[in-house]
């Protein structure tokens, strides 16, 4: 493949404008330069993978612009810019608190920020995964932190906020970043797959965005992965087979077949699951999925929990119309408790059939 560069690093956000499903936090941050209003310290906090460092970078890139837009974005032509665009800008440290966390590296650190910059109005430091400090090494930094230099600027992100000491809290700003939704992570990677001319199906980028679990820089990774693989045509089929995830297909017909108390196909459809290698414990869990998303279509006001988009959604809202709410509570109960009993079960398939058969006659009496 002609010079393909890893998409996470390629797409990363360069402007607030950029950055994916964090409005209110770069609107806040915008709004802050803007009005020339300035903390000393800020802490972001939130999930892997959201867009807390590249928020760090991008801010600290703005607040050194010397020309800003109209829009409060940097303007990545002075010469402020290009040097953060090329990495070599000495107005950004970064410290990675994760394998630095000693005091002594507290204190290389802190002597540096006492040096005022060569070129632009601040120092920013970010020092990633803060919580990981040793408590000498956050004592050592509360001491710069009381009373820092007027050019420093810290940006302190962590994924365990609680693990953070009240002392340290108090004095920051805090911004508490999104998990990223399924759709909006669909619609970037739509985006990334426009500009390298990849044709992906949607229901597929559907799939990459679940598994990515709310994480951007996840779900890029295996959008590259996926690339890497079936080049530059993928279809839905392409992306379950290569992430190993069960069919959603499987589920929706096993849900036409329950309604119509047909158990020998039931059975059929799951001896077919395993025998593609699929786990049942896995299949079990997604099928109690299944039904909770059927009963979060059923009401207009909880079908925006359904993480879907597109083609799919219709399908969704196709079944749920076709079943009772009752039998999706039973049926949910039923998945649930097999779900439970997994584990500790002797006969593992015999398990999950009984609940199939549970299910498939939940709506027999009626039926009849
Ligand atoms: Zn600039």
């Amino acid at each position: 493949m002609e010079n393909f560069i890893v998409s996470a690093r390629k797409y990363r956000p360069d402007s607030f404008q950029t950055v994916v499903a964090q409005a209110s936090i770069t609107n806040t941050l915008k709004n802050a330069i803007k009005s020339n209003q300035l903390a000393h310290a800020y802490l972001f906090c939130g999930p892997r993978g959201v867009g807390k460092t590249t928020c760090a970078r991008i801010f600290a890139k703005t607040i050194n612009c010397t020309n800003l837009t109209d829009d409060t974005e940097a303007c990545n032509t002075c010469e402020s810019c290009t040097s953060f665009n090329s990495s070599r800008s000495f107005n950004i440290h970064e410290l990675d608190a994760a394998s630095n966390n000693s005091v002594d590296d507290i204190r290389n650190l802190t002597d540096q920020v006492r040096v005022p910059p060569q070129m632009g109005k601040y120092s920013v430091y970010i020092i990633d995964e803060v919580h990981m400090l040793s408590s000498q090494a956050f004592n050592a930094f509360l001491k710069t932190l009381e009373e820092p230099p007027k050019h420093a600027i810290f940006i302190l992100a962590t994924t365990e906020k609680h693990k953070i000491i009240p002392t340290i809290l108090s004095r920051c700003q805090i911004f508490d970043f999104n998990r990223i939704g399924v759709a909006d992570i669909s619609e970037h990677l739509e985006y990334v797959a426009k500009s390298e001319s990849v044709e992906v199906e949607g229901e597929g980028l559907n799939i990459i965005a679940q598994k990515a679990d709310g994480a951007m820089r996840d779900a890029l990774s295996i959008f590259d992965q996926i690339v890497s693989f079936s080049g530059k045509k993928i279809t839905y089929q392409d992306v379950i087979t290569n992430l190993n995830v069960l069919d959603y297909d499987y589920y929706f017909r096993l849900v036409d077949e329950f309604l119509k108390n047909n158990v020998t196909e039931v059975m059929v459809i799951f001896n077919d699951i395993l025998n593609h290698g699929f786990d049942g414990h896995h299949f079990i869990t997604g099928l109690s999925s299944h039904f909770r998303d059927l009963l979060v279509c059923k009401d207009p006001v909880t079908i925006q929990l359904l993480e879907v988009g597109g083609d799919i959604k219709e399908r969704y809202r196709a079944q749920a119309a076709a079943t009772e709410s009752d039998f999706l509570l039973d049926a949910m109960q039923i998945a649930n408790t097999c779900d439970m009993q997994y584990k500790t079960s002797q006969n593992k398939r015999l398990l999950i059939e009984l609940a199939l058969i549970r299910i498939a006659q939940l709506t027999l009496k009626k039926n009849s």
